[in-house]
C-alpha cells in the first residue's frame, strides 16, 4: 500500500530518537549501542543502525523496526505501537471502519472528556475544598495535574449534560460506565461527590474511573468503573504507563494497594509503584508486569495464613517464577501514611524488604509455638504450600532442611508432607509460561551468516564464489549472494534478515580487524565439513539397513557413494 500510515510514521520518525528516549545510547560508528533492555547483561550488545533503521540485540536476539521496539518496551500490540508512534510522529491515523473499532474510539474520547469535566470541577467552591483535602493527604499540585485528579460534583445530571452536548448518546455514556440507566429508563451520574482518579491504560488513555467518597453519607469509600469495552479491573495495574520503564531500569516494582499509595510513591521519587485496582493480581497482570521485571516487592498487610485474595495472588506470582519481597511497614500503616511523614523512611523499609519465603518462615515460627504437636502441624500448613510452589529444586531443598530443623523432624518427613500438596498448576490450572525467545540457530546457518557477512564486509570475494559451492548452502543465503553478485534488489521476504547481517557486518567492521578472507574461506569450508559429514552419516545409516536387509546391490552403491564422498571431504581439507 503506498503511503500506508505506517510508512509515513517510519518517514517522519528516526529510530535513534524513539529508541533513545526509553533508554541511554552511545555512538559507536556510524551505529548507536546499549545495554540492551530486554535481557540482563554488562556488555552492551543492543544496536541501533540510523541507516537501515532498525536495531537489534546480538544477546538476546531480538531486533525488528521502530513498532517491534515500542511493542517490546511498552509491552504492548501492535496497534497500540502504532497508535503510540502515530502520536508522536503527528500522524493522524484515519479511524477504522469495523463499527467495534468505532465504538472503542468513542469509548475513549467520552472517557477524556469526563476526565476533563472532573478536573475542571476542582476549580468550584467544593472543588477548592477537595484539592485542600489532597494537599492536606500530601499530593502537591503537580501530581494532582499528572494524575489528572477531578471532582465528581453533587449533581445527577451534570456530566450527562456535558456530555450529551458534546454529541454523545445517552446509551454510549451507559456503555463507557460513567452513567447508570434505572428501571424506569432514566438516566443519572454514576459518580457523585467523590474525588476521581481516572485510570489509564498503558498508553496513558483514560479506560475508567476510581471515585473516593468526600464528605457525602454514602457508604461506598471507593467506586469503581465497571466493567466496560475498555475497562477490566484484573487487566490494569494503576500507574503502570508511568511507571514502567523505571520498573525496567530499576528491575523491581513495588506493588501497593491504592491510588494514593502509587500517587505519592511517584510524587518522592518511588516511580517504580504500580497498584491494583481494588483485586488480587490475576495471571494476566503478572504477564504484562513479567515484561518489565521478574522482581516484585509488595507493599501492605500480609495475613500469611488467610486465604485471602491478596494472598492468593501472590502466591500465584510466586509460581510463576517472580522473585517477591515483602516490605514490612509499622503495624496499620499503607505506604501513604508512611510517605507522606517520610520518604525516606519508606526507602529505608525497602531496603529492608524481606525475601518472601524469610518473611513466611519468621511470621510462622514467631506466631506459633513449634514445641508442640499443633504448633508444627500448624507451622507446615503455612509453609508447606510455600515451599512447594518454589521452582528451583536447589532453592526448595534448603528451606526443606530449614523447616525440617525448626520444628525438630527428619528431612524425609517434610519431603513426604510435601509430596501430598497439589501443586499450583493442579490447584488453580495454570498454564506454564509461554517464552518468547528467539530462535536458536544451527551451526550451519550461524556459519552461513558469517559468509554472507563477510561478502557484505569485503565485496570483491563475491567473485570467489563459485557456481559449485551454491550446491552447500541454504536456498536463503544462494538467493542472498545472487542478489549481491548480480546487484538486484533483495526480496522483500528476506529483507530482515539482510538487514540483519547488514547491521552486523558494519559492526564487525568497527570492531573487528581480523582477516576477511581467511574468515571466508573458514566458513565455506566448514560448511562444505558439515554438509558432506551429514551425508556421510545418512549414507552409513543406509548401509546398516541395506546389511540387514542383505541387499548387497543396494550396498555395493553405498559404499561407492561413501567412499566418493570421504574422498571429497578429504580433497576439502587440503
Ligand atoms: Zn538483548
Amino acid at each position: 500500500m503506498l503511503n500506508s500510515p505506517i510508512d509515513e510514521i517510519k518517514n517522519k520518525l528516526n529510530i535513534v530518537e524513539v529508541v533513545g528516549s526509553y533508554i541511554k545510547l552511545t555512538k559507536a560508528g556510524i551505529n548507536h549501542r546499549a545495554i540492551c533492555p530486554f535481557h540482563s547483561e554488562k556488555k552492551p550488545s543492543f544496536f541501533v543502525s540510523p541507516t537501515r533503521q532498525i536495531w537489534h540485540c546480538f544477546g538476546c536476539g531480538l531486533g525488528g523496526d521502530i513498532f517491534g521496539f515500542v511493542k517490546e518496551i511498552e509491552g504492548v500490540e501492535f496497534g497500540d505501537a502504532l497508535r503510540i508512534l502515530a502520536q508522536k510522529a503527528g500522524v493522524e491515523l484515519k479511524r477504522e471502519s469495523p463499527k467495534l473499532r468505532t465504538e472503542r474510539q468513542r469509548l475513549y474520547q467520552i472517557c477524556e472528556l469526563a476526565t476533563l469535566f472532573f478536573e475542571k470541577q476542582l476549580e468550584s467552591k467544593t472543588g477548592q475544598e477537595v484539592k485542600k483535602y489532597l494537599i492536606g493527604r500530601g499530593i502537591n499540585e503537580d501530581s494532582i495535574i499528572k494524575w489528572r485528579i477531578g471532582w465528581s460534583p453533587d449533581s445527577w445530571q451534570g456530566l450527562i449534560d456535558f456530555l450529551v452536548s458534546k454529541g454523545y448518546q445517552k446509551q454510549e455514556l451507559v456503555k463507557a460506565g460513567l452513567v447508570i440507566r434505572n428501571e424506569k429508563g432514566s438516566y443519572y451520574d454514576r459518580f457523585r461527590t467523590r474525588i476521581m482518579f481516572p485510570v489509564f491504560d498503558l498508553s496513558s488513555q483514560v479506560v475508567g474511573f476510581g471515585g473516593r467518597i468526600f464528605k457525602s453519607e454514602d457508604t461506598a469509600k471507593y467506586m469503581n468503573t465497571p466493567a466496560t469495552l475498555l475497562y477490566n479491573k484484573s487487566r490494569i495495574l494503576y500507574g503502570l504507563d508511568k511507571s514502567k520503564v523505571e520498573i525496567r531500569k530499576k528491575d523491581f516494582c513495588i506493588l501497593a494497594e491504592g491510588y494514593i499509595d502509587v500517587i505519592l510513591g511517584h510524587q518522592a521519587g518511588f516511580e517504580n509503584m504500580v497498584a491494583t485496582s481494588g483485586t488480587a493480581l490475576t495471571p494476566f497482570q503478572l504477564k504484562i508486569l513479567k515484561r518489565y521485571s521478574e522482581n516484585l516487592f509488595t507493599a501492605f498487610d500480609m495475613d500469611i495464613a488467610g486465604d485471602t485474595a491478596t494472598k492468593r495472588g501472590i502466591d500465584l506470582a510466586q509460581a510463576q517464577g517472580f522473585s517477591i519481597k515483602i516490605v514490612v511497614l509499622p503495624e496499620g500503616k499503607d505506604p501513604a501514611d508512611v510517605i507522606s511523614e517520610n520518604p525516606k523512611e519508606f526507602e529505608k523499609f525497602t531496603e529492608n524488604a524481606k525475601a518472601i519465603l524469610d518473611f513466611y518462615f519468621e511470621n510462622a515460627f514467631s506466631k506459633t509455638d513449634a514445641k508442640t504437636p499443633e504448633g508444627k502441624k500448624e507451622i507446615s500448613k503455612v509453609l508447606l504450600p510455600v515451599i512447594k510452589r518454589i521452582p528451583n529444586k536447589i532453592e526448595q531443598s534448603f528451606w526443606i532442611q530449614k523447616l525440617a530443623r525448626g520444628l525438630g523432624v527428619k528431612e524425609d518427613v517434610v519431603d513426604q508432607e510435601l509430596k501430598k500438596i497439589k501443586t499450583e498448576k493442579e490447584s488453580l490450572g495454570l498454564e506454564p509460561e509461554e517464552m518468547e525467545k528467539a530462535p536458536i540457530k544451527s551451526r550451519k546457518e550461524l556459519l552461513e551468516e558469517g559468509l554472507i557477512i563477510c561478502l557484505l564486509r569485503y565485496k570483491s570475494l563475491l567473485d570467489s564464489i563459485e557456481e559449485k559451492d551454491f550446491e552447500f548452502l541454504s536456498s536463503q543465503t544462494c538467493q542472498i549472494i545472487s542478489c549481491l553478485k548480480e546487484k538486484k534488489e533483495i526480496p522483500s521476504e528476506l529483507s530482515d534478515i539482510f538487514n540483519y547481517l547488514s547491521l552486523k557486518a558494519d559492526i564487525n567492521k568497527e570492531e573487528n580487524e581480523e582477516n576477511i578472507e581467511e574468515e571466508w574461506l573458514y566458513c565455506l569450508k566448514e560448511i562444505k565439513f558439515l554438509v558432506i559429514k551429514e551425508k556421510l552419516d545418512k549414507i552409513s545409516q543406509d548401509i546398516k539397513v541395506a546389511e540387514l536387509d542383505k541387499d548387497s546391490e543396494k550396498n555395493k552403491k553405498l559404499i561407492e557413494e561413501f567412499s566418493n564422498l570421504a574422498k571429497q571431504l578429504n580433497e576439502e581439507k587440503t
